[in-house]
């Protein structure tokens, strides 16, 4: 039997405010340890949430460009349940009116381009965190770190509409990408700004219904995310075809065995005893606003990947790699402006640059080579002050020292040769060095010019101008002499 993995997702993105959901504290990064609290978000009794107006707007920006409806009213809930990471005994979320209903992310799948679809989008606080002395299993003592309480969260829910583990990285991947143009979060999985939970079941291919799932927690890398549902799927599939039964239940990715491990099941499972919460009232939204935000919205990855094919005739892949994220866009058009060379600049930035900052695990705003030194670089090649090979050569140290082009060839007297006489006296030597290549080219083998050519860019280490050996070349082997 053929089985095919039916696959949703739900996920958690950090919005970036100053402040957090329901009162002033900071939402910073890498403060001391409940620096960032107050009575508000430690719960202590008799305080009041207000609700941070700029939570609804990124809110509303993230849903609009996922294409979601933003019904005019929504809601706020307490969800119940115990841990000692939440002071107040219940997380304040959206339950039964949520902030945005439906939308869709397109993704690119082995079969073209497929749309999953979303079911909703709400809003809710961040729980603590709990810190131990020692190892998780094997603690000497927990600690609670309440920074993180209150900082603000939107979940995004999709359809079980994702058919493999990579269609579910190719949805995180297009979904981080948007967020980051939106600015309404930095998308840093390992920092657990965004973060996923993956609910998985297999069932065999053509059949409509859908099998009993599990939900796998603890996935703080794409990669980490593929590979909790390959396995998991295997692992479904190998029960199914021994005649077991999949019980529904969480199940944790332990990325060290590279194997999920049972959390819960569902007779554990909470009962979380939603209801409104009392302390705050609905949220009205006004249509007008929402269209005002809309027509904030910036240019979209998919809208830019279309218009860098239009406009500057890229291959797709190209225009996606090159728009994957606004900053890298950005980049490649400011040096498309000062070398107006589409296609050259583009394969510059892609096997040049991104290969040195992929290598680091950089991004393109921490890279030391402005565009205008790339661009100076490539007009440097364009009119023969350098060869392409000496090109790389001149990238790699703007990389290494940030310097500029000209300051580099001149220090490393990486000027090419375009001196008649001294590339002559070069390729005299040549051919006096390889008399039988040269009766073999004489004698019809074309193919031996290569051989001069790659002989004589050798003797000049690079340096020589490639269509300047190449006449002088000719000249000489034709003319007998
Ligand atoms: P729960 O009640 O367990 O939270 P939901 O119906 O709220 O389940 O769905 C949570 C997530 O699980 C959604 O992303 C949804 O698309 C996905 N999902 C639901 N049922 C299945 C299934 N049988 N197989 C795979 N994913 C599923
Ligand atoms: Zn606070
Ligand atoms: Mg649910």
């Amino acid at each position: 039997m053929e089985y095919e993995a039916v696959i949703g997702l739900e996920i958690h993105a950090q919005l970036l405010t100053e402040s957090k959901i329901f009162c002033g504290c900071s939402t910073r990064f890498g403060a001391e340890p409940n620096e960032n609290t107050c009575p508000v978000c430690t719960g202590m009794p008799g305080v009041l949430p207000v609700l941070n107006r700029r939570v609804v707007e990124l809110a509303v920006r993230t849903a609009l460009a996922l294409n979601g409806e933003i019904p005019r009213r929504s809601v706020f809930a307490r969800k119940n349940y115990f841990y000692p990471d939440l002071p107040k005994g219940y997380q304040i979320s959206q339950f039964e009116a949520p902030l945005s209903l439906g939308g869709y992310v397109e993704i690119e799948g082995a079969g073209g381009t497929r749309r999953v679809r979303l079911t909703r989008i709400h809003v809710e606080e961040d729980a603590g965190k709990l810190v131990y002395e020692g190892t998780m299993d094997k603690a000497d003592a927990g600690y609670v770190d309440l920074n993180r309480t209150g900082v603000p969260l939107i979940e995004i829910v999709t359809e079980p509409d994702i058919r493999s583990p990579e269609e579910a990285a190719a949805f995180l991947r297009k979904l981080r990408s948007i967020v980051r143009y939106l600015g309404v979060c930095d998308g840093n999985m390992e920092q657990g700004s965004l973060r996923c939970d993956a609910n998985v079941s297999v069932r065999p291919v053509g059949s409509e219904g859908l099998g009993v799932k599990t939900e796998l927690k603890n996935m703080n890398s794409f990669r980490f995310v593929q590979h909790a549902l390959e396995y998991e799927i295997q692992r479904q599939i190998a029960m199914l075809e021994d005649g077991e039964e999949i019980i529904q239940e969480t199940r944790l990715w332990d990325a060290s065995k590279n194997a999920t491990l049972s959390m819960r099941s569902k007779e554990e499972a909470h009962d979380y005893r939603y209801f409104p919460d009392p302390d705050l009232v609905p949220v009205e939204i006004d249509p007008a606003w929402v269209e005002d935000v809309r027509r904030s919205l910036p240019e979209l990855p998919d809208e830019k990947e279309n218009r860098f094919v239009e406009v500057y005739e890229l291959p797709r892949e190209d225009a996606r790699t090159l728009t994957a994220t606004a900053e890298l866009a950005d980049y490649f058009e400011k040096v498309v402006s000062l070398f107006p060379q589409a296609r050259k600049v583009g394969n510059w930035i892609l096997t040049g640059l991104l290969r040195e900052l992929n290598r680091d695990d950089r991004e393109i705003d921490e890279c030391a080579v402005k565009p205008e030194h790339l661009a100076g670089m490539l007009a440097m090649i364009e009119d023969g002050g350098i060869s392409g090979k000496i090109g790389k050569q001149v990238l790699e140290e703007m990389y290494r020292t940030g310097k500029g082009p000209e300051a580099i060839v001149k220090e490393k007297g990486w000027i090419q040769i375009q001196d008649t006489s001294e590339l002559t006296g070069i390729i005299d030597q040549v051919l006096a060095s390889h008399p039988e290549e040269v009766d073999k080219y004489r004698a019809g083998k074309e193919k031996v010019f290569g051989f001069f050519v790659g002989q004589v860019m050798k003797a000049t280490r690079g340096q020589a101008n490639p269509k300047l050996v190449n006449d002088l070349l000719r000249k000489k082997l034709t003319s007998g002499d």
